[in-house]
């Protein structure tokens, strides 16, 4: 059964990015998600389409009215139901929601399908968010124009845990943020770029060693950019072993800062 998206838009057309480019373009094509789009404007009752008016209280920029984005949603969700989702979870992308991060992606892409709700101009009337919302989620601390891309990075990241998204499964196991750490450097041909070497562990064949060093790379490479994602991941401690490789590591850093 394929992922159902149900995306809440002004902007419809923003989707073909995902929906027909690269892997996620694929996994569209083969059927691994859905994904359908509900444009407020077509709810709207009056000659003008109108979907936003003025805050109440003032202040600049305008509010997305509540009636508009209600319907849509009711059709959204019957949608879903028509597919045999039960209860979908609505989705309302904002600045205000908790922040993305990857233990969230994997509950969400262990869901049916998801209803996401794209704000624009100044956000929407908070009594739709009441009503309608389930979730609130961010995709971090600053503000974009509208909730298009932010559902996009939602959609993208949610579809590469799919089984039968990426090519080799294991891909989106080794990525960063998967076992807490970040991922070790890659390398391709040609063997030397501009004087740098590639280094020679990896043309050894020992796939012992090299998974060692990869180990150690991520390990000291997530010690070295993430501090706060490091203490997360050795809160309780670390074994004999990984102190030794990031001792190790922490070494290889200072003779190189002396050479
Ligand atoms: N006035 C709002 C605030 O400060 O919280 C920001 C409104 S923003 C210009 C318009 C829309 O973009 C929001 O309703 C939301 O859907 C989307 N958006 C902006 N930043 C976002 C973020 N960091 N994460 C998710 N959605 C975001």
């Amino acid at each position: 059964m394929s992922f159902e998206f149900d995306l809440i838009t002004l902007f419809p057309e923003m989707f073909d990015a995902i929906t027909q480019y690269g892997i996620t373009g694929k996994a569209n094509r083969n059927g691994i998600f859905n994904l359908n789009t509900w444009n407020p404007r077509n709810f709207t009752h009056d000659h003008y389409r109108t979907v936003d008016d003025s805050s109440y209280g003032g202040g600049p920029g305008m509010v997305m009215m509540a009636q508009p984005l209600d319907d849509a949603i009711i059709r959204a969700r019957a949608r879903q139901n028509a597919l045999g989702i039960d209860k979908p979870t609505v989705v309302y992308l904002t600045p205000q929601g908790s922040r993305l991060d990857h233990e969230m992606v994997t509950q969400l892409s262990k869901l049916p399908g998801l209803v996401l709700l794209c704000g624009r101009y100044e956000g929407i009337d908070e009594r739709l968010i009441n009503r309608q919302v389930d979730v609130e989620i961010s995709i971090g601390d600053y503000v974009v124009s509208g909730g298009e891309l932010a559902a996009m990075i939602l959609i993208d990241c949610i579809v590469r845990q799919i089984p039968g998204t990426l090519g080799d499964p294991e891909s989106a196991n080794q990525d960063s943020f998967v076992e807490g750490l970040l991922d070790y450097p890659h390398y391709t041909r040609p063997e030397i770029y501009k004087g740098n070497h590639v280094p020679e562990i990896l043309m050894s064949g020992n796939h012992a060693k090299i998974r060692r060093w990869r180990f150690q790379q991520a390990l000291g490479r997530t010690w070295l950019k993430r501090p706060d994602l490091f203490n997360l991941k050795f809160a309780h401690g670390m074994t004999f072993e990984e102190e030794k490789l990031l001792e190790e590591f922490k070494q290889s850093c200072k003779s190189r800062q002396n050479q």
